[in-house]
């Protein structure tokens, strides 16, 4: 008898644990998956996520080493451990649709940022989000960059041909800000009335070494052929700086118009020395906050709103934090 009642008793309390998660200890925790830790700017989202949590809510940041299977496989320890909550920057977006299947089985609430998902896998669920930013924007402020460059300075146009002949650095191939980046840059330039040639685009994966290889690259088939380079970020701008610097740029009044973006704190410094005409702030900060307030408020089973979570939330499933022009002028403004 003592043995049936012992055998209930433990029947009981198992079905208690699993029901409220009370006894396993990541029942309150947010399981954060980065596609790598090895790039700038998602250092930045990832810190910011890290301080919004501070006295709120325990979160458990990953590094997915750029290698999908590998996010996959932490995505299924999160669920196995039992968050309350995912929130992935995919390595791959088109890989999100999978990772929402598996979550919503599971009923783990998923908030995804930097890389957005397609729209259709967006839709395969409600507990689904995106925190990011508008890459169409980000194109265009840093393509008025170059055109208010070109206009107020003439001699921009080195051969006098009248049209701004351009190298672009491009971010990883199908990332939705290496795509959108590229191609609204160079129509705000067009836009602004100034014809465009374009002398060669490369992707440097959103990495500076790459960044300096492919513009040195650029340097010796085109050399001063080259008026303007755009970058679709700023790691990739610094690399093409050094390449630049190495070609006798940056002094004896040798200039060359490099623009970025996400005004990253070496990009500051470089834009306060005159090297890196302009950047674009890509906000950081705001991106992990948000994406942290939704996760939080999600992993509490309420729905999130305006109220809740602090930021609009637009569509019923996406976050957009707005882009800004940063140029000498204003980089004060950018904490
Ligand atoms: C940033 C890049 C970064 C990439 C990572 C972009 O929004 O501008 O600097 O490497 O996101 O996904």
């Amino acid at each position: 008898m003592k043995k049936v009642l012992s055998l209930l008793l433990t029947g009981v309390l198992l079905a208690a644990a699993g029901c409220s998660n009370s006894g396993n200890s990541d029942s309150k925790t947010i399981g954060v998956a980065i596609y790598k830790f090895d790039d700038t700017f998602m250092t930045g989202v990832r810190n910011a996520i890290q301080e919004a949590a501070k006295g709120k809510v325990k979160v458990d940041i990953v590094d997915s080493q750029n290698d999908q299977p590998t996010q996959n496989d932490k995505v299924n320890l999160f669920i196995s451990k039992r968050v309350s909550a995912l929130a992935i920057n995919p390595v791959d977006r088109t890989a999100a649709g999978v990772i929402i299947d598996k979550a919503k089985q599971a009923n783990v609430p998923v908030v995804f940022f930097n890389r957005e998902p397609l729209k259709e896998d967006m839709q395969k669920w409600d507990k689904v989000y995106y925190v990011g930013a508008k890459a169409e924007e980000s194109g265009t402020l840093s393509g008025e960059i170059i055109a208010d460059y070109f206009k107020s300075h003439p001699e921009a146009d080195k051969n006098k041909d009248g049209v701004l002949q351009y190298v672009m650095l491009k971010g990883e191939p199908g990332h939705q800000d290496a795509e959108l980046r590229t191609k609204y840059s160079i129509m705000a330039v067009e836009k602004a009335g100034i014809k465009v040639q374009k002398l060669a685009e490369d992707t440097a994966m959103w990495d500076r070494v790459k960044g300096q290889e492919k513009m040195a690259a650029f340097l010796s088939a085109h050399g001063d052929k080259i008026e303007a380079v755009f970058a679709n970020n700023d790691d990739m701008a610094l690399g093409a700086i050094e390449a630049l610097k190495a070609k006798g740029y940056f002094k004896n009044n040798k200039f060359m118009p490099v623009v970025g973006v996400d005004a990253t704190a070496p990009a500051l410094q470089a834009l306060k020395e005159g090297t890196l005409l302009g950047t674009v702030l890509n906000d950081a900060k705001n991106q992990g906050k948000a994406t942290l307030a939704l996760a939080q408020v999600l992993s509490q089973g309420q729905t999130p709103t305006k109220e809740n979570i602090g930021y609009e939330i637009t569509d019923g499933k996406y976050v957009w934090i707005p882009y800004k022009k940063i140029t000498k002028e204003n980089m004060n403004e950018v904490k």
